[in-house]
């Protein structure tokens, strides 16, 4: 169940609240929001009883059962898509979002050429990993600190907001002050500890579909961060594990329309991970727009050649310019909300 109180409800409404949820044999989960509190009830009781009782409490706004697992990003708990301010845009609101950049900082050079490109090219947002998952030990692991500097120095010189991955909750804070919005990979998708750390880091959240794991797993990790306090996750499918070789991952785009249907969270797409081959990124992103996608993460690279890492998928800037320019009238009919182009 999931108890909404009124706008600025008193504690001792709040208090009461939770004491009769506790009489009826449930478990109280109570997250503050900005405006409100909203209370989650988990275990095993009377549900129809405890709702009735609950609706006539001074303060409830709400009370409502929520059938599925994963309760306050569900579509059931939330109708309307959330909007997620970031840097001046909304995700998952009228805009779809660019998020661009190479796959790690690498130098200045190298990050300010990316950022100044995407920037003209109509991005809102920068991307670069800092801390980077490599399988290998003994590849790249990314600039850390210095990578973070340099990512805020790209950003304020073009005014992009900054998306950039973060791997152990040790480092939140460390990364919350630089980034606007903290990725979670792949490979943490079910790092539990990090995600509950990320409930109280105070930005939004992009989370990634890990390569394995289902979607209602990804809602479920979703949830962590949401159940933890922070209402501000973005969901990005970047391609699964299949049988197949031709490309890195097999991208579920259904996957961006089941989300769609069962969560009120946005939903970006990456279709670079996705392929694995720069060669088919237009492609996918074109399929990212018309599926109803809120936006696109991309990596993009001035010298894919000279790439630390991830090059084969890296996009130049002249061919971001183009993807940007050929996806213009697509953008239009999505913005537009034609059918199949907003969900
Ligand atoms: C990345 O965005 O560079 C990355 C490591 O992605 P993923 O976690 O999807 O593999
Ligand atoms: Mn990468």
């Amino acid at each position: 169940m999931i108890i909404s109180m009124r706008l600025h409800a008193p504690q001792a409404e709040i208090d009461q609240v939770c004491d009769r949820i506790r009489e009826f044999g449930y478990k109280v989960h109570s997250i503050q929001g900005e405006e409100r509190v909203v209370i989650g009830a988990v275990g095993v009781g009377d549900v129809t009883a405890c709702l009735e009782s609950l609706e006539a409490m001074p303060g409830v706004e709400k009370a409502m059962r929520i059938s599925a697992p994963y309760k306050f990003v569900s579509r059931e708990f939330r109708k309307e898509k959330s909007r997620i301010r970031v840097n001046g845009h909304d995700i998952g609101g009228d805009e779809f979002i660019m998020m661009a950049g190479p796959c790690s900082v690498e130098s200045e050079a190298q990050i300010m050429e990316t950022a100044e490109a995407v920037s003209r090219s109509g991005a809102q947002m920068l991307r670069g990993g800092a801390f980077k998952p490599r399988t290998s030990p003994y590849d790249f692991q990314g600039m850390e600190v210095e990578g973070l500097k340099l990512l805020r120095q790209a950003g304020q010189a073009t005014g992009l907001g900054i998306i950039t991955e973060i791997m152990s909750d040790r480092d939140a804070e460390l990364v919350a002050e630089y980034a606007d919005v903290l990725q979670v990979g792949a490979r943490n998708m079910q790092n539990f500890a990090l995600l509950k750390t990320l409930g109280g880091c105070g930005k939004p959240v992009l989370l990634k579909r890990g390569m394995s794991s289902t979607i209602r797993e990804l809602l479920m990790s979703a949830e962590y961060v949401v159940a933890h306090g922070n209402p501000n996750v973005i969901l990005c499918e970047r391609g699964i594990r299949t049988f197949e070789t031709e490309t890195r991952n097999t991208c579920d785009i259904t996957a961006v329309a089941v989300l769609n249907e069962l969560t009120h969270l946005p939903v970006v797409l990456d279709p670079s991970h996705a392929t694995g081959r720069r060669s088919l990124v237009p492609a996918l992103s074109r399929a990212a727009v018309a599926i109803g996608a809120d936006g696109l993460l991309v990596e993009v690279h001035p010298h894919p050649e000279k790439a630390v890492s991830d090059g084969a998928q890296s996009l130049t800037c002249e061919q971001f310019d183009g993807m940007m320019r050929d996806l213009k009238p697509l953008i239009a009919l999505w913005k537009a909300g034609r059918p199949g182009f907003r969900c």
